[in-house]
């Protein structure tokens, strides 16, 4: 619990696909600033509960709300992901012929100029946040390097950066260190945990030991609904989770 309210609030949320419910009556509640792990089996439901929290795919029922007043349903997934929500997906799309700063600065601009402009100006205090997000992935001494040419882990971090250029308030980050390195993995680590508190970020992950290491709390989504929630030594001896994981 951050204190400061909640910034995302699923409500009794169902998605069926032919009579087939991925997602039945999920209550997701996440605090404003907070670092939540989402966990769960392969079918549970995680990536269509990610769809429906950026508006790619709409609930049969339920609410979807952002902060206290915004209804996420009203919304489209252009508008959710201007609006503040930022989704990485597992593989990064870096442009891989620009530089990693080229990359970080169209990714200021975002839709905004950049598409049309290629050569539109930033101000210092935008320079100054690239300098800024560079030192926080760790990329401040590859600056000039082409994206092509950097490791796939450094490739995650660049993307989570350019997400960050919108300065979103939710962060959805899916199987962030899936093919990392061991030091990779912590430094994601450190990045994510990093990032809590300014925004509220996300993890889908399938790594326990990745996500023991990052998380307070933890959401454990089974058959589209959550079976359990808490810290990780309180689900690892929660029954319910254990006959889940042991089964699967
Ligand atoms: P997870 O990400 O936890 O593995 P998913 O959200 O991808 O789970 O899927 C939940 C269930 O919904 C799965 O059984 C999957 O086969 C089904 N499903 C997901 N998307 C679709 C779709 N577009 N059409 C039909 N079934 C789908």
């Amino acid at each position: 619990d951050t204190g400061k309210g909640p910034v995302l609030y699923l409500e009794d949320v169902s998605v069926s696909f032919d009579g087939f419910k991925a997602l039945n009556k999920l209550n997701l509640y996440i605090d404003e600033g907070e670092l939540r792990c989402i966990i769960g089996p392969n079918g549970a439901g995680k990536t269509t509960m990610m769809d429906v929290i950026t508006g790619k795919t709409r609930p049969d029922s339920g609410e979807v709300w952002f902060g206290q007043l915004i209804n996420l349903l009203e919304l489209d997934e252009h508008q959710i992901a201007q609006g503040g929500i930022g989704r990485k997906f597992q593989k990064p799309t870096v442009f891989e012929q620009l530089s990693v700063y080229d990359n970080l600065e169209l990714a200021m601009a975002s839709d905004k100029r950049a598409w049309k402009n290629l050569f539109f100006k930033i101000s210092g205090e935008q320079r100054d946040r690239i300098a800024e997000i560079l030192e926080l992935i760790r990329l401040s001494g590859h600056r000039e390097r082409l994206a092509g040419s950097l490791s796939h882990g450094q490739k995650q971090w660049l993307e989570i950066g350019m997400l960050l250029m919108q300065d979103p308030r939710v962060l959805l980050v899916d199987e962030p260190v899936a093919g990392m390195t061991g030091e990779e993995t912590e430094r994601t680590a450190e990045l994510l945990v990093s990032l809590a508190g300014r925004h509220s970020v996300i993890v889908v992950e399938h790594d326990m030991a990745f996500v023991r290491s990052i998380a307070r709390k933890v959401t454990v989504l089974h058959q589209g609904s959550v079976l359990a929630e808490g810290t990780m030594d309180q689900i690892q001896q929660d029954p319910k989770v254990i006959e889940v994981y042991l089964g699967e």
